[in-house]
């Protein structure tokens, strides 16, 4: 043993590395080497632009209806128990109900698994699909969350592009040569983060087509559901479910902006049953019987805020989130080494390509990312982290007078670093 002083021989145990090159890959890592670099002497608050949780500014407070139903649910003392494996009836019933709403058949209960938010659905479809050999296809750019997860389930990952010049669609023919018999699933962020796209229901149809053909299943990462202000509307994947079997995952943590209360969902849209032939259903059952639920009192609310939660509110938060992309896309245009191929039609992020060549002393995006923390104390993502490299990821779910403020640092930063 290598670190060992105890007895003879030392201690036996150390941790998996296997965890440590899975952390390695996700943005917190890239985060904390960028924000390593704010000035300590800097006066002026930092300005993230990469932050993925809004529930910090006042602008994106959640709706009462949602906060009443948790207190409400709480209060009842209905809901101090452990819940059932799978989640709260109720709770499954109505998440059942609003994804049923733009669906060409109705979800059961008993196709919803009620998880500890979008995250833990993404451990569930990956640990439940990961076989010895077993490859999965993920966009670039994606969410890092899924290579994470991939390198510690041990399924290996292929990378298909989506493209920016045909508003962030996915490149099929890439797709269709990536595949082979151990392929599992592909994997699907719509709207897209960090594109900020929302995909077509054409589109989608082309991606169910392709594959069905490869025999895979669609994991379908749909957690900004509904947070669309563009001239596509958002189509659940699960329209087409009945081509191939689909993996909707989703939470309410982005649309009820309430990443804290650790509710989400994994449901399996597949009206054939071909996940249940497959045993795939059975697969999800016995994880989560030695797994753990989402805290029983925020099951015991769903129902309210699903079913409760008005127009209004959702109307608001859209409002907030177009009026915030048209801000960037506007002070973009005003920086001459960014430019932005798609403006943003949903989401909370997007991607901005950067040109190094008209900077002096900015190696890559990296590097602009850390002496930005440094001379302006702004943050932002940059593309490497999702696997784009010389491309920045901005989130603009900001309120809109910081926003504005981290655009000006950001221009300055520009400008002052330019060829002359
Ligand atoms: C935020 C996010 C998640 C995780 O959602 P939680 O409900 O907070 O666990 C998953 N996928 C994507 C694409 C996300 O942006």
């Amino acid at each position: 043993m290598k670190n060992g002083r105890v007895g003879e021989k030392g201690w036996n145990f150390e941790a998996n590395d296997v965890l440590a090159n899975a952390a390695k890959v996700t943005i917190r890592g890239t985060l904390e080497t960028i924000m390593s670099n704010i000035d300590c002497g800097e006066t002026r608050s930092t300005i993230s632009l990469c932050l993925g949780d809004p529930s910090v500014y006042p602008c994106f407070h959640t709706t009462p209806i949602a906060e009443d139903a948790v207190v409400s649910a709480l209060r009842s003392s209905q809901y101090n128990g452990y819940a059932p494996v799978g989640g709260v009836l109720s709770a499954r019933r109505a998440i059942a109900e609003y994804l049923s709403h733009d669906l060409p058949y109705k979800l059961s209960p008993d196709d919803v698994f009620v998880t500890v938010g979008c995250g833990q659905s993404t451990h569930i479809a990956l640990s439940v699909l990961a076989r010895p050999g077993a490859n999965i296809l993920l966009p670039r750019p994606g969410y890092s969350y899924y290579e994470a997860r991939a390198a510690f389930s041990g399924v290996e990952v292929r990378h298909f592009n989506l493209i920016p010049e045909r508003n962030w669609e996915v490149d099929l023919d890439v797709v269709e040569s990536l595949a082979d018999e151990k392929t599992i699933a592909m994997v699907l962020i719509n709207p897209g983060n960090p594109c900020g796209n929302v995909f077509t229901y054409q589109h989608l149809a082309k991606v169910a087509e392709t594959a069905k053909k490869l025999g895979i299943l669609i994991i379908a990462d749909e957690v900004y559901g509904y947070l669309t202000f563009g001239s596509n509307p958002f189509v659940p994947m699960g329209v087409f479910g009945s081509v191939v079997p689909v993996l909707t995952l989703g939470s309410i943590s982005k649309r009820w902006i309430v990443p804290g209360w650790r509710c989400g969902w994994l449901v399996t849209s597949d009206p054939n049953g071909i996940l249940k032939e497959t045993k795939i259903v059975d697969g999800i059952k016995n994880y989560l019987t030695i797994s753990s639920n989402p805290v029983t009192f925020v099951q015991g609310a769903i129902p309210q805020i699903l079913g409760s939660t008005g127009e209004d509110f959702f109307n608001k938060t859209i409002d907030i989130l177009r009026q915030a992309a048209d801000i960037c896309v506007e002070r973009i245009k005003e920086i001459d080494c960014i430019t932005c191929p798609c403006k943003p039609e949903g989401s909370m992020s997007f991607m901005v390509k950067l040109d190094v060549s008209r900077l002096v002393d900015i190696l890559d995006d990296v590097d602009f990312c850390c002496k930005l923390a440094k001379e302006e104390s702004v943050l932002i993502i940059p593309g490497s982290s999702v696997r784009f490299k010389n491309w920045l990821r901005i989130t603009f779910a900001v309120e809109p007078s910081s926003l504005e403020d981290g655009l000006q640092r950001l221009k300055s930063f520009c400008q002052r670093h330019a060829k002359k």
